[in-house]
């Protein structure tokens, strides 16, 4: 157990607001536990015991920050327990692969060679100093697919990116609090070195990161204007004529967990979006702020692929549930996750990005090199664990 009056002060988590309703985890999409059961948990849970029960089963989608009506973070809470439980015991070396900024092997690392050349090319021009003071950031998730960013609706947006940096958004999943505030004060110093004031970020991610996260959780605040794609995008195409290439069809949106921090407002602006690219819409059992996690966050909670896969499939089944013709999603690492999940669950609707959606309404030609992308990244989340030994021990990241 620890002290949780001192060491918890100082995160999202709200401990003056938070009143034990145990409102946030029986009314969680995943955990439901019964209203009793989840005050007792939230009392123990607050008070700096584990309570396996929530800890171990939590899939990390947030939902449960836009559940407590009392904006008391609940899901800060749990990250303080995973990071308390890093500084005890480390995190298995293999989860190492999984952080961008690291000189040993990581999934990043590996991936690289199966870029095409365009591809290569443009990860070195955009890792330039910009000539502009507004760019389209690229985070650590579009590294492993630059495709996705070299489109026409681009077209005259400046793009940046650093291989070097990342929000630090891996590592605070992980628990990794330190090291992500030294990734978020590294990156909001490179802005600065490199003469940026506006930002727009590809990746939902960045943008809570820096919009909410980093200065609520790590305490780092960006001097940056910060817009997201999707409120760039909604204003970009707004008196955009589209065509009819996808006018009938029907989609299901896959929503991020940061569109917990990102709030109803983006979530609309999404569906008009998709509206207006001539889909109709059929949402998934769980949506919006409340919408479960793609899989990827699963793995935190037990350090279990099982976790991962068993998270990653419920939503692709409630995605295939739908009936719909697309699935969309709008964040790319949701959208990197749900297409090597349909490598081996084919019945899920075919997953777009929301980029692709808007180029394929637009009449443009899409690259869409994704579902190649995902066998390769596969492959390459295999190569980096060979070359670094499937070592399960627990590390601490050097
Ligand atoms: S975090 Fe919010 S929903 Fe959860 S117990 Fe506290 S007040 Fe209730
Ligand atoms: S993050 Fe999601 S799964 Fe975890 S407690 Fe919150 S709502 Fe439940």
């Amino acid at each position: 157990m620890i002290g949780m009056n001192e060491k918890f002060a100082d995160i999202h988590y709200s401990l003056d607001r938070c009143e034990k309703c145990g409102k946030c985890i029986s009314q969680c999409p995943v955990l439901k536990i019964p209203e009793g059961k989840a005050k007792e948990f939230m009392e123990q849970l607050s008070q700096g015991i584990w309570v396996a029960e929530v800890l171990e089963r939590c899939t990390g989608c947030m939902s449960c920050d836009a559940i407590c009506p009392n904006d008391a973070g609940p899901y800060g809470l749990l990250l303080r327990h995973y990071e308390e439980r890093y500084r005890k015991s480390g995190i298995p070396q293999v989860f190492l692969n999984a952080t961008p900024v690291r000189n040993g092997p990581n999934i990043w690392r590996t991936t690289r060679r199966f870029f095409s050349e365009d591809e290569k090319r443009n990860v070195v021009a955009w890792s330039k100093i910009p000539v502009n003071d507004e760019v389209l950031f690229l985070g650590c998730n579009q590294r492993l697919d630059p495709f996705i960013a070299d489109s026409p609706i681009f077209d005259g947006i400046e793009i940046f990116t650093d291989p070097r940096e990342c929000c630090g958004e891996p590592y605070m999943r992980l628990g990794l609090l330190d090291e992500a505030r030294k990734r978020a004060r590294s990156l909001s110093l490179r802005f600065k070195q490199a003469g940026i004031k506006k930002v727009i970020t590809f990746c939902p991610a960045c943008q809570n990161m820096m919009q909410n996260l980093s200065p609520e959780i790590l305490g780092v605040s960006y001097d940056v204007e910060v817009t997201g794609a999707v409120d760039w995008l909604s204003s970009r195409i707004e008196n955009q004529e589209m065509g009819n290439s996808l006018r009938g069809k029907t989609v299901t949106i896959q929503d991020p967990c940061h569109a917990t921090g990102l709030g109803e407002e983006t979530v609309i602006k999404v569906r008009e979006i998709l509206k207006k690219a001539g889909l109709n819409i059929i949402e998934m059992e769980t949506h919006g702020t409340r919408a479960e996690c793609c899989g990827l966050s699963a793995a935190v909670s037990r350090y279990r692929l099982s976790d991962v896969i068993g998270t990653g499939l419920k939503r692709a089944k409630q995605a295939e549930l739908t009936g719909a013709d697309l699935t969309c999603a709008w964040c790319n690492g949701c959208y990197i996750t749900l297409n090597m999940f349909r490598l081996a669950y084919p019945f899920t609707p075919p997953i777009f990005h929301l980029v692709e959606i808007l180029e394929l309404a637009g009449g443009m030609t899409s690259k869409r090199r994704m579902p190649a992308r995902a066998a390769q990244l596969l492959a390459a989340a295999s190569g980096s664990l060979f070359l670094d030994g499937f070592r399960f021990r627990k590390v601490h990241l050097e």
